[in-house]
């Protein structure tokens, strides 16, 4: 069944029923998968009747980033692919939880070494929490190696890496799991396909540093953020594929997956195999920050209908 995107996407600034959201087959973005994009969270909430866009300003920022390191040509202000964004989620009148995604693109019909014209797309999919986030997951630890930045740049949302990424979920579910664990050409712990991992023991929560190959979330910053709010040591450095068979708990996070507790690996159960007090402790913190259930961090929400004005730090 196709994803329900909502009727109306935004093409390069340009509000556009999905139906004729065209780019050329052979654009660089097609041919080469030369593109950068973006998946971000909004959050109904019913008492404020608004809608947040949470931490817009940093995955734009990102995406900027990518467009750089992609060396795409900068053609695209942070305001411009804002409002790009935001008057797409006005013309669906979108006033429930959505997932938005933007995508940078290489468009035009040149060769490898084109740098642009750039193009710009952004849409939106309703979507409602996964059972995942409730129930947990089951994982597997990936036979893939996890690109690494010598090769490619994980640390950016690059379309092309996603064909390692694919390869290892489809594997994952091929054998059974709910999810992959992927290890790093040094065979340390790197990332999910789409979601940064955590452990916790003794407490203290440990995840893998930035030179693990993975990409520089913004849900793996804002959980580091809220733990340390709370008074919880976060340790970021390589993590052995074996100590998180010694793990407490476990859980992974992302602006898709939000924070979804791990109840194995291999197989193997980690601590109780069932999620933890200190994952759902951070659950809730996130949720409540997410949804503006909270006045923590109120430049995290970007409300999309203003009928709360952004609310001043
Ligand atoms: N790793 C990968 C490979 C991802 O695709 C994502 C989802 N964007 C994440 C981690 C989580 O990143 P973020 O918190 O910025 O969504």
């Amino acid at each position: 069944m196709p994803t329900p995107t909502a009727a109306m996407m935004s093409l390069n600034g340009r509000v556009v029923p999905y139906d004729q959201c065209f780019v050329h087959a052979f654009s660089g973005a097609v041919k080469y998968g030369a593109g950068v994009f973006e998946g971000l969270r909004a959050y109904w909430n019913a008492e404020r009747n608004d809608l947040y866009v949470f931490r817009l300003d940093e995955h734009l920022e990102r995406l900027r980033y990518g467009m750089r390191v992609m060396r795409l040509d900068p053609v695209f202000e942070k305001a411009f692919m804002e409002d790009a964004l935001l008057a797409m989620v006005r013309a669906n009148g979108l006033r429930e939880n959505i997932h938005l995604r933007m995508i940078a693109f290489l468009d035009g019909d040149d060769e490898l070494a084109a740098t642009g014209p750039v193009g710009l797309v952004c849409g939106a999919v309703p979507r409602p929490r996964s059972k995942a986030v409730t129930e947990g997951v089951h994982v597997a630890v990936s036979t893939y190696a996890r690109l690494s930045d010598n090769a490619m740049p994980p640390r950016v949302k690059a379309t092309g890496n996603y064909i390692n990424n694919r390869a290892a979920e489809l594997e994952a579910r091929r054998n059974g799991y709910q999810g992959v664990l992927m290890l790093t050409d040094r065979g340390k712990v790197s990332e999910g396909s789409g979601a940064c991992f955590f452990m916790v023991r003794n407490g203290a929560l440990h995840t893998p540093d930035v030179s693990s190959d993975i990409l520089e979330s913004i849900t793996r910053e804002t959980v580091i953020t809220l733990a340390r709010d709370r008074g919880i040591v976060v340790h970021e450095r390589p993590i052995d594929r074996h100590e998180v068979y010694a793990a407490d708990e476990a859980f992974w996070c992302g602006s898709g997956y939000e924070v979804q507790p791990i109840l194995s690996l291999d197989r193997l159960a980690l601590g109780s195999g069932a999620p933890g007090a200190v994952t759902r402790a951070l659950q809730q913190a996130y949720f409540d920050v997410v949804e503006g259930r909270t006045e923590a961090h109120p430049a995290w929400r970007t409300p999309v209908w203003g009928n709360a004005a952004r609310v001043a730090a």
